[in-house]
């Protein structure tokens, strides 16, 4: 099955950050791979601006060598290589200075689509938002796209909203969360709202409880400083746990609209439950697998950051009531997965007699690796000997049932960047959905640290603290296996 690409308008895309990690490893060859597919089309421009004095030569180069880097050697070739690096310009700016943005001024035109990619360090969100404007760059229709972290509490988050809100209207702004742009995300409302089956299903009547699991085996990989004020908690549950849980417990929306679906969203956070005590499990993980654990990772013995956390999460509303959502995310986990998995009750009444292979139905969502959709039915096991009974999966995995049009599916930053140029916010956190979000999330980590608690040492290359699983056992129920 082919891919259908329909090209964007003709834009100018400003990377602020052009020449850092983020810039280098996804924006610059996720471009490259949408001006292959044909959806950039010649005409369009991509300006790179950062402190450094690069020639247009240099900065060339570096992005040749990204893509090199980067895309896969299957999709690297010569002629839209030279193509993509043609549609490319430099320009040196300070965010904090003067410099460079009269030449942006004149680089950029007036007359086509202009989006503004904030790939720097939120703190200089509000000076390049402000010069943008001083300077009289960014037309009506202008976009601006911000990176994560967006805020570290409630009161940041406010703050940087009302900075950008100063110069740029929400509906300019695209506040970046790259699992939202995920295949399988979007898959996740597919399956929910074009399919009559599971619609129906989707309650607490039905659903006994959600898992949601997003585990990672490498550690805090040279961002130790950032990442010790950072934690578990903000750094995955805040935002990406929280946009998950949200587009599986969120009410239908009246049409896949950006605010429709970003009001169902916002309703949901706004349901959920202050978290117990009890319901929240942290961790750090020790040295061990061929790494130094947490506390040297950090370079500070006293640290009490989370690289691990699990909670049991409650939403009060009338689809909710009843059905737990255990949430989990940690570093140095034994394999790299992310997934969502919804448990089915059993059925109300068996007419069978054999048990010993009973299982509860679940869908099960997969993220990463493998993006896919698993659904585990009961059959009858084939074959003599009565009517017994054995759980197998109905699988999706879009590898498979679509062909080169998976394999050339855009990843996540690629479709997100498009989704910019054609104004589509649907797939980016509104301003009131992250303070929201926060609002939640403060009570939750001032609590552990107002109990002074220490987060449980773990041995890497596991699923985790032990009490993670009590978590679930004192339940009656138990976290899916986090394969190696
Ligand atoms: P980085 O590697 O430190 O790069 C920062 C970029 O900003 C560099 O190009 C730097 O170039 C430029 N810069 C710094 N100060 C500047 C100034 N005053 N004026 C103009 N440009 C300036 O950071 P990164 O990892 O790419 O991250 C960028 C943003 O994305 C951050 O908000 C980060 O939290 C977010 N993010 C990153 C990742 C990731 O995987 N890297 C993932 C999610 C979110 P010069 O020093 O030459 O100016």
């Amino acid at each position: 099955m082919a891919s259908r690409v329909i090209p964007v308008e003709v834009f100018d895309l400003v990377v602020f950050g052009a020449t850092g990690d983020l810039a280098r490893r996804k924006i610059l060859p996720g471009l490259y791979l949408r001006f292959l597919a044909g959806q950039i089309l010649p005409e369009c421009r991509i300006i790179g601006a950062a402190r450094g004095e690069l020639s247009p030569g240099d900065f060339r180069e570096m992005v040749a060598a990204a893509i090199a880097e980067f895309v896969p050697p299957a999709r690297r070739q010569d002629e839209a290589i030279e193509g993509f690096l043609d549609r490319l310009c430099y320009i040196a700016i300070d965010a904090t200075g003067e410099i460079g943005w009269s030449e942006l001024k004149r680089e950029i035109r007036g007359d086509v689509i202009q989006a503004f990619y904030f790939s720097v360090t939120p703190a200089l969100f509000g000076a390049i938002a402000e010069r943008l404007r001083a300077h009289d760059i960014a037309g009506p229709g202008a976009r601006i796209v911000v990176e994560k972290p967006f805020g570290h509490d409630l009161a940041s988050a406010r703050a940087l909203n009302a900075t950008l809100a100063r110069h740029f209207d929400e509906s300019q702004i695209y506040r970046i969360d790259h699992y939202l742009g995920k295949e399988t995300v979007q898959n996740l409302m597919a399956v929910r709202f074009a399919n009559i089956l599971f619609e129906p299903l989707w309650k607490s009547e039905y659903i006994d409880h959600v898992q949601i699991t997003v585990a990672e085996t490498v550690g805090v990989n040279g961002r130790g400083a950032y990442y010790d004020k950072s934690g578990a908690m903000r750094d995955m549950v805040q935002n990406h746990i929280m946009q998950l849980l949200c587009l599986i417990a969120m009410e239908p929306p009246y049409h896949f609209d950006p605010d429709a679906v970003r009001d169902e969203k916002l309703k949901v956070i706004r349901a959920l439950d202050p978290v117990r005590p009890e319901d929240i499990v942290r961790g750090q993980y020790l040295a061990g697998q061929g790494g130094a654990g947490y506390l040297e990772d950090v370079e500070s013995a006293a640290s009490r950051t989370e690289s691990y956390i699990a909670l049991k999460v409650n939403i009060s509303n009338w689809r909710w009531k009843g059905t737990p959502f255990y949430l989990r995310t940690g570093k140095r986990l034994r394999a790299r997965e992310s997934e969502i998995a919804i448990t089915f009750k059993e059925p109300p009444h068996s007419i069978f007699d054999d048990h010993r292979g009973w299982r509860d139905n679940v869908l099960v969502i997969r993220l990463q690796p493998d993006e896919g959709i698993n659904l585990k039915v009961m059959i009858k096991e084939p074959g003599p000997g009565g009517m017994r009974l054995v759980q197998v999966p109905l699988d999706m995995s879009f590898a498979e049932a679509l062909g080169d049009a998976a394999e050339d599916a855009p990843d996540a930053y690629e479709r997100l960047i498009m989704d910019v140029i054609r104004g589509n916010q649907t797939l980016f956190m509104r301003g009131d959905e992250v303070e929201a979000a926060w609002a939640w999330t403060d009570p939750v980590i001032e609590g552990w640290e107002s109990r002074g608690e220490k987060p449980q040492p773990y041995d890497a290359g596991t699923s985790g603290p032990e009490d993670a699983l009590m978590l679930m056992h004192r339940d009656g129920r138990r976290w899916r296996e986090i394969r190696a």
